[in-house]
């Protein structure tokens, strides 16, 4: 199981049947008796994830490869850790979040180093190269590819060659520098061709698209029929959205052509499909062409009538797939218990995940309302950690959590000495309490009373021997000041003051 070449094997099977990768993954975890606190086991978990994205189970996909990025962070595994940034930006790629999924694939290389091996280079590079076209950098994307070319070439790994040109040969097209995309599609045919293997759908349109963009609609033809014979069996296992999207290809250049009885045809075929494999986004292409297949034969109240319901399904799906977006965002971001209770859910997009505190947005929003309301005295009291850095520093970033999530405790305990008290975290290491209706002498009191407690804790079991100490900085509403910023600003300043007159201080 250990053995690197079968889970390279499983990633392999990852590219061209995520079905059956997804059963034999299965098949490893549930059979074999493994450690499930070991590198090998978390891999084999970051395939499931994938696999279970690729066949649409994004959030539970997500989820799972959230837990491995944690497993591999809590111990430092540097290289699953940027396997699980390479899973996440394809996951991201999968719910249209061009952000996101950047931001994964740069986090993915950057965790590279001198001693990874080719092709995870390669594939790392080639997940960037992506993540930069659907942002639209389409220099710095070619720029990635041409490297992680470079590396499929000297890792001999066919599967990395062949995907680096058919998504090299997309961008280009994309980006609409067309005679360069059919140059790399040409290529890519010729490797094809010398390999003498099963054309994959996926590559073949790839071909097709840029062999349609300088009007060689016979030659994209003559790639696109043989990909499109046969009552839709699989090829190498590959899932039909390949064969629709062959056909779709293949009804527009016959289309082009003039041919709009056999486009119809294929057409036809393609929706069929589609219907039968519930695929959503392609049914919504289809209608597309089909409207555009109307208008070609002058048919023009049913190309209207077509065109509208590609416009209202176009605008459904988007508000489905901003749905599924947010649902996939909260498996990665939120904690696994969220599902429990749909209250709890909510609860947590107010929450920070760290301490459990209430988070900025929602202390934002609680004191807007506070000062908006009845002037009503007002104490609030900005509390950051002294020389925070160094616990992260000399001990480590775990110990550091360790010291907020306890720190919190204590301001919890502080702000519930008063009815409608709130504390939050709004930064790093910086801390937000609100006491409603409490003068500024009794504010400073309890916020004194808070100070002493925090350093006055057993601190030796978690920092080994370093204090921990807290800067509080006070501003009361409406004597410093009656709005929001300004009341801020008098806490911020007051901050500064206990800072620089030597920190664990309340100034006010
Ligand atoms: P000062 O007394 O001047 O406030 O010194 P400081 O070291 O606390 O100040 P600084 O703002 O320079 O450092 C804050 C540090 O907090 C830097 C950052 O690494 C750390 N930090 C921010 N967020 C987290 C977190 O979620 N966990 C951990 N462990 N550290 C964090
Ligand atoms: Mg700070
Ligand atoms: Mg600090």
């Amino acid at each position: 199981m250990t053995d690197p070449t079968s889970l390279d094997e499983l990633e392999l099977m990852l590219r061209s049947d995520a079905h059956k990768a997804l059963a034999a993954v299965r098949t490893r975890l549930d059979v074999l008796e493994i450690d499930r606190d070991t590198v090998a086991y978390q891999r084999l978990l970051l395939v499931k994830g994938a696999a279970q994205s690729q066949l649409g189970d994004t959030e539970d996909g997500a989820r799972v490869v959230r837990e491995v990025k944690a497993w591999a962070e809590a111990r430092d595994e540097t290289e699953l850790l940027a396997h699980s940034h390479r899973r996440l930006s394809a996951l991201f790629r999968r719910v249209g979040d061009p952000a996101l999924m950047l931001e994964h694939a740069v986090a993915a290389v950057d965790l590279l180093d001198a001693d990874t091996a080719d092709p995870v280079r390669a594939d790392h590079l080639l997940g960037l190269a992506d993540a930069l076209g659907a942002s639209g950098s389409y220099q710095e994307s070619v720029a990635r590819y041409r490297e992680a070319s470079l590396l499929a070439d000297r890792s001999g790994r066919r599967y990395l060659q062949l995907a680096v040109l058919n998504n090299l040969a997309f961008t280009l097209y994309e980006a609409g520098l067309t005679d360069e995309a059919v140059t790399i599609g040409e290529q890519l045919r010729a490797e094809l061709q010398r390999d003498g293997q099963v054309m994959m759908r996926h590559y073949g349109e790839t071909i097709a698209r840029t062999l349609m963009a300088v009007g060689r609609y016979d030659e994209a033809a003559a790639v696109l029929a043989p990909l499109c014979e046969n009552g839709g069996a699989d090829v190498n296992g590959e899932d039909c959205d390949g064969l629709v999207l062959a056909l779709l290809a293949l009804a527009e250049v016959r289309r082009m052509t003039g041919a709009f009885d056999r486009a119809q045809e294929a057409l036809h075929r393609a929706h069929r499909l589609g219907e039968a494999y519930a695929l959503n986004g392609r049914l919504i292409e289809i209608l597309r062409e089909q409207a555009e297949l109307f208008a070609a034969q002058d048919r023009y109240r049913e190309a209207f009538e077509t065109f509208r319901d590609f416009h209202r399904a176009d605008l459904e799906l988007r508000a489905a797939e901003r749905d599924s977006r947010a649902q996939t965002l909260n498996a990665i971001f939120e904690a696994a218990e969220a599902r429990r209770s749909s209250d709890y859910f909510r609860e947590l997009s107010v929450r920070d995940p760290l301490t459990g505190l209430h988070n900025r947005r929602h202390v934002d929003a609680r004191l807007g309302e506070l000062l908006d309301a009845d002037p009503e005295p007002l104490t609030i009291g900005l509390v950051d950690l002294d020389h925070f850095k160094r616990i992260n520093d000399t001990r480590s970033h775990a110990v550091g959590d360790e010291v907020l999530r306890r720190v919190a405790v204590l301001l919890q305990r502080a702000a519930e000495r008063v009815e409608g008290g709130l504390a939050a975290r709004i930064g790093g290491e910086e801390f937000l309490v609100l006491l409603p209706g409490v003068p500024p002498e009794a504010g400073v009191d309890v916020l004194e009373d808070l100070r002493r407690e925090v350093s006055g804790q057993d601190w030796s079991e978690v920092t080994e021997g370093i204090p921990v100490t807290t800067s509080i900085g006070v501003a009361h509403a409406p004597g410093d000041a009656r709005d929001y910023s300004a009341l801020l600003k008098v806490a911020d300043q007051n901050l500064y003051v206990a800072k620089d007159g030597g920190r664990d201080r309340v100034s006010a």
